[in-house]
C-alpha cells in the first residue's frame, strides 16, 4: 500500500468519531454515506460490547454460561455476548451485506438487498480468555466491498487477498477505550469518553515509529521454534554496538493490545509459525489482514515472515497464518532473518 496521500483538511483533535467520519472523510472516493454509516454501526456496537466489558466483573457475565440474571434472560459469556452485538447491529441498516465472525463457523448474509455493499470481518472479543483477570480486550474489525451484489453472498465472496479490504480497525478495552481506524486516510485513534458515551479523535494520523526497543513474541514457544527464528531473538537481547542494552520484551497475550502498543511505540510483534503450530496460530481473515492493513496505512509492515500478509489469497475463512507487524525496517530485518 502506498503512504497516504497528504490531507489536504485538518481534523482536530476532540474531533466525535461520527464528525471525524462524516466530515473527515468527505471528498474521498471510498467514503459513500454508506460506508460512513457502516461506520458508526461499528463504532455504535462498540459502545455496546464497552458497556458489558466495565461491568464483566458485576453482571455475571464471567465464565461459563447457564446462569439466569435478574431479569430472568439467560447469561452470556461475553465473547457470545460481543458476537451477537456486532451482528445485531450490523443487521440494522442494509449496508453490510454479510459478515464473518471468528466465533462462527460459517458467514451470516445480513442483507440480500443490492443495496448492501459491503461485507464485514470481525474478532467479537480479541483476548477473551484474559477476562477474567481484568486484562485489555478488544474487538478487530475489516469491511471489504461486497464483489458482486446482484448475487447472493457466499462464502467465497470472503476469501479475498487483504490489500483488497477497504477499512480495518480495532477497539482496544483497556485502561481506556479507543477505536483505532484505519482507511487510505491513514490510521486516526478515537478515545471514548464514558462521562458524554462519544469517541473523541485524540490520536491524529498514527505512524509507526521508526525505531522501537520492544519485541514481542511468546518465548514460552522457543523449544518449538527453528533455529534461525531462536537466533533473531538472541540476537535482539544482545547490547548493541554503542554499548546500549539490548531490546526489551512484552508480551500480554492478547493480540489487540501488544499490536496496539507495536503500533504507537514502534518495535515488533511476532506470532511466529512452529513446530506445534507450522501454519501459525492467528487468524488470517479476522486477526492478521485487519492489522496487517492498519499496520501498512500506518507506514509500517506486516509479514507472514517469508511476505506480505495483505497478499496471502485465504483458502478458508478460518485459515491460520503466521504474523509479524511493526515498523517497516523491523519486519525486513525478521524477515531477513529467518532466510538465515
Ligand atoms: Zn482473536
Amino acid at each position: 500500500m502506498a503512504d497516504p496521500p497528504e490531507r489536504t483538511t485538518t481534523l482536530r483533535i476532540g474531533m466525535p468519531l461520527e464528525t471525524y467520519v462524516l466530515e473527515g472523510l468527505l471528498g474521498r472516493p471510498f467514503a459513500t454515506g454508506a460506508f460512513t454509516s457502516l461506520v458508526n454501526q461499528l463504532a455504535f456496537a462498540a459502545k455496546l460490547v464497552a458497556a458489558r466489558v466495565r461491568r464483566a466483573g458485576l453482571v455475571d457475565v464471567l465464565g461459563d454460561t447457564g446462569a439466569t440474571n435478574v431479569q430472568g434472560e439467560r447469561v452470556q459469556k461475553l465473547d457470545e455476548e460481543a458476537n451477537e452485538t456486532l451482528f445485531r447491529v450490523l443487521g440494522r441498516r442494509h449496508h453490510c451485506a454479510a459478515a464473518a465472525s471468528e466465533e462462527d463457523e460459517t458467514i451470516r448474509v445480513l442483507s440480500n438487498d443490492p443495496a448492501a455493499k459491503y461485507l464485514v470481518v470481525f474478532d467479537p472479543l480479541d483476548g477473551s480468555s484474559n477476562i477474567d483477570v481484568n486484562i485489555s480486550i478488544g474487538t478487530i474489525f475489516g469491511i471489504l466491498r461486497r464483489p458482486m451484489p446482484a448475487l447472493p453472498v457466499t462464502e467465497a465472496d470472503f476469501l479475498r487477498p487483504g490489500h483488497e479490504l477497504i477499512a480495518a480497525g480495532y477497539v482496544i478495552y483497556g485502561s481506556s477505550t479507543m477505536l483505532v481506524l484505519g482507511t487510505e486516510d491513514g490510521v486516526h485513534g478515537f478515545t471514548y469518553d464514558p462521562t458524554i458515551g462519544a469517541f473523541f479523535l485524540s490520536h491524529e494520523n498514527i505512524r509507526v515509529p521508526k525505531t522501537g526497543e520492544i519485541y514481542a513474541i511468546n518465548e514460552a514457544n522457543a523449544e518449538l521454534w527453528s533455529p534461525p527464528l531462536r537466533r533473531w531473538v538472541h540476537g535482539l537481547k544482545q547490547p548493541k554496538a554503542d554499548g546500549s542494552r539490548g531490546r526489551t520484551q512484552r508480551w500480554v497475550g492478547t493480540l489487540v493490545a501488544d499490536a496496539h502498543r507495536t503500533l504507537l511505540r514502534g518495535g515488533i510483534f511476532a506470532y511466529p509459525a512452529d513446530r506445534a503450530s507450522p501454519a501459525g496460530r492467528l487468524r488470517l481473515l479476522y486477526e492478521a489482514n485487519p492489522f496487517a492493513f492498519l499496520f501498512e496505512a500506518a507506514g509500517g509492515a506486516a509479514s507472514t515472515g517469508e511476505g506480505r500478509i495483505l497478499d496471502v489469497v485465504p483458502t478458508a475463512l478460518h485459515q491460520r497464518i503466521p504474523l509479524a507487524l511493526g515498523s517497516k525496517a523491523d519486519v525486513a530485518e525478521f524477515e531477513s532473518a529467518l532466510k538465515r
